[in-house]
Parts: structure tokens; C-alpha cells; sequence
């Protein structure tokens, strides 16, 4: 928990969130601006800046890896996009690793 960290206060129940699935390592939300009929916020419940320091821990790089996978089938998603940003520039916002989780609608290529 790092107490300046909104997806922490999430995780511990301080903020309220539309939770769809949860795990020993994950939980998974409903994102507050969707940008898709589906898009929910997967992270993990320990705090972890970024993908890049999530693959520092392997361990838990693949129980997060498994808890996307487990949230797409609980939705009985077989078609979706998953967007981790990094860093300010390209529309990081919160510092705390998330997977953007996005279905229900054509999607283009490349991504804006
Ligand atoms: P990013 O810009 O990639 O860091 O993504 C942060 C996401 O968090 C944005 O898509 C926001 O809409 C979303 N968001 C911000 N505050 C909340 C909240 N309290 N509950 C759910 N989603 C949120
Ligand atoms: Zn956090």
C-alpha cells in the first residue's frame, strides 16, 4: 500500500470501484472514463510503478499475466485489446501498473 497511490486505496477498499473479478493477485475494475463498451483496469494488488518494473518480478509478472487471462474468460471475452501506457508522455496518469482491458467494439490500427 503506498497511501498517496489511488489504485491502492481501490485494492484496500477506500475508494469504491465496480469490481468485475478478483484474485490472490489481482483485481479487476471497471474503468471510470470507458472507452469501450468493455473496459476494465486490471492491476495488481501490490503496488508497482509501471510494466517496467513489474517485469522485474517475474513471479509476479505472471500471476498478473494470469489474472488478465482469468478476468477476460470470467467476462467471456475472446476478442480483446490491452494497453499498459508508460510514462507521462504517451498518457500514463496513474503511477501504479494497469492493464487496460477493452472488447465490445471494432477497434482501428495503429492506435492513436
Ligand atoms: P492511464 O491514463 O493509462 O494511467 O489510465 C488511468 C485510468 O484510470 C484512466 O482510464 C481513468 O479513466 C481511470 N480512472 C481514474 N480514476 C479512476 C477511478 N477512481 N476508478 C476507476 N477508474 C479510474
Ligand atoms: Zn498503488
Amino acid at each position: 500500500m503506498t497511501d498517496d497511490c489511488l489504485f491502492c486505496k481501490i485494492v484496500a477498499g477506500e475508494i469504491p470501484a465496480t469490481i468485475r473479478f478478483r484474485d490472490d493477485s489481482v483485481i479487476a475494475f471497471e474503468d471510470l472514463n470507458p472507452q469501450a463498451p468493455t473496459h476494465l483496469l486490471v492491476v495488481p494488488r501490490t503496488h508497482v510503478r509501471d510494466i517496467v518494473e513489474l517485469g522485474q518480478d517475474p513471479q509476479l509478472a505472471g500471476a498478473f499475466v494470469a489474472g488478465v487471462r482469468a478476468t477476460a474468460a470470467e467476462l467471456g471475452l475472446t476478442a480483446f485489446r490491452t494497453v499498459f501506457n508508460t510514462g507521462a508522455e504517451v498518457g500514463q496518469s496513474v503511477f501504479h501498473v494497469h492493464a487496460h482491458l477493452l472488447s465490445g467494439r471494432p477497434m482501428g490500427w495503429p492506435p492513436g
